[in-house]
């Protein structure tokens, strides 16, 4: 193990026997008055292994193993000679760089930078929808996902270019398969790329996909609710996580469901609201199936901040950090204000019959049966 002070964390001012490191959740302050600190600091260049940092800085090698212990729990350090660990060739090192340097957020002396990169070139991801996700979808390429599975059966159209940036308008009537296939492709050749031309009309015809795929990013909106509980039924049944991204006329919603023991589904969800609010059944019955093409307000600054709700929630669950508070979850931010507009966390609801039904069953259950369970008291 060859520490290093994090290049994120640089520069290092001293001044009044203390040394400060910037951090982004403030400052840290090191008494230093004897210089020690510095010079460590200064040592961990990375070229030094922990034996010889203890003779140079002429102390004891477990004091020394304290010492780095301390540092690695304010997250100041992480191990370079993981780079001679890594399965990420120089090329991929390179394309990353600015990925690696963002995972120094979270990496530690045991757990390098490049793991989680790595993570994420062993992750398949399925994209339901090309249309708004497009954006998405380049981002996933970008990043390094290592296979991403596009499902849409839409042309691109003119009225598309005001949003979907990953079309042009030489792709206009081209399926939108084939073109984001071909644009991907020249985003990250490094990448595999599937795409299938299908019209999802049931949960049936998404298992094979989603059995197939780590996570699930559903971009699939019409018909209302229905194919929400579609894509929800699938990933319960499979035990995969989805997220899903909204836009409304001035906000944006960002909703996930994490297969747990506690964590309750999109039908769980529908079934809390109705008990919580039996009058919620004339809005659910006016949208149900419903399809509001004509009423898209698809916005491109709403699409792109959707595209980076939904992309960075999709690398926490990919890369595993920041996950302490993961559960089953809707958010509704204001596109104007940035204000929260609502924030909700569900667990399952007693007699869902997604989470406890008869996983023989391909498809969800009726919605008539979600609102006569709705009925029903709470357990
Ligand atoms: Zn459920």
């Amino acid at each position: 193990m060859n520490p290093v002070l994090k290049t994120i964390y640089t520069p290092i001012i001293v001044f009044d026997g203390k040394v400060q490191i910037g951090k982004e959740d403030g400052n840290l302050e090191l008494e230093d008055l004897d210089g020690s600190v510095r010079d460590l600091l200064n040592l961990m260049d990375g070229t030094r292994n922990t034996v010889e940092l203890a003779n140079e800085m002429n102390i004891d090698h477990a004091d020394l193993l304290e010492i780095l212990n301390d540092l690695d729990e304010y997250g100041l350090v992480e191990d370079a000679s993981a780079v001679k660990y890594t399965s990420l060739n120089e090329n991929e090192r390179e394309r990353y760089r600015s990925n690696l340097n963002y995972f120094s957020n979270f990496s530690t002396l045991k757990k390098s930078r490049f793991t989680y990169q790595e993570t994420f070139k062993h992750t398949t991801v399925a994209l339901l929808g090309l249309g708004g996700f497009s954006l998405t979808a380049a981002a996933l390429a970008g990043m390094g996902t290592g296979r991403i599975i596009g499902l849409d059966y839409d042309s691109v159209e003119l009225s598309n270019l005001n949003r979907q940036f990953l079309y042009c308008e030489d792709d206009i009537g081209k399926l939108k398969t084939e073109a984001s296939s071909d644009r991907l492709k020249k985003i990250n050749s490094e990448i595999d790329i599937e795409v299938h031309n299908v019209k999802i009309e049931d949960a049936k015809s998404l298992l094979p996909v989603i059995r197939e795929s780590d996570i699930v990013i559903n971009g699939i909106d019409q018909p209302s609710i229905l194919s929400t509980r579609w894509v929800n039924f699938a990933c319960v049944k499979l035990g995969k996580p989805y997220i899903l991204g909204g836009i409304g006329h001035t906000s944006i919603i960002l909703q996930k469901y994490v297969p747990g023991e506690e964590n309750g589904c999109f039908d769980c969800y529908l079934l809390n609201s109705l008990r919580e609010a039996p009058e919620f059944i004339h809005q659910l019955k006016a949208v149900y199936g419903a399809s509001f093409q004509k009423r898209n307000t698809a916005f491109a600054p709403n699409i792109a901040m959707i595209t980076g709700l939904v992309t960075n929630e999709l690398a926490k669950q990919i890369a595993g950090y920041d996950r302490a508070d993961n559960q089953s979850s809707s958010l509704e931010i204001s596109s104007l204000s940035f204000e929260r507009l609502s924030e909700t966390q569900w667990k399952k609801a007693s007699g869902c019959p997604t989470c406890n039904g008869d996983m023989n069953s391909d498809e969800p259950a009726d919605l008539n049966m979600i609102l006569e369970l709705s009925k029903e008291s709470r357990v």
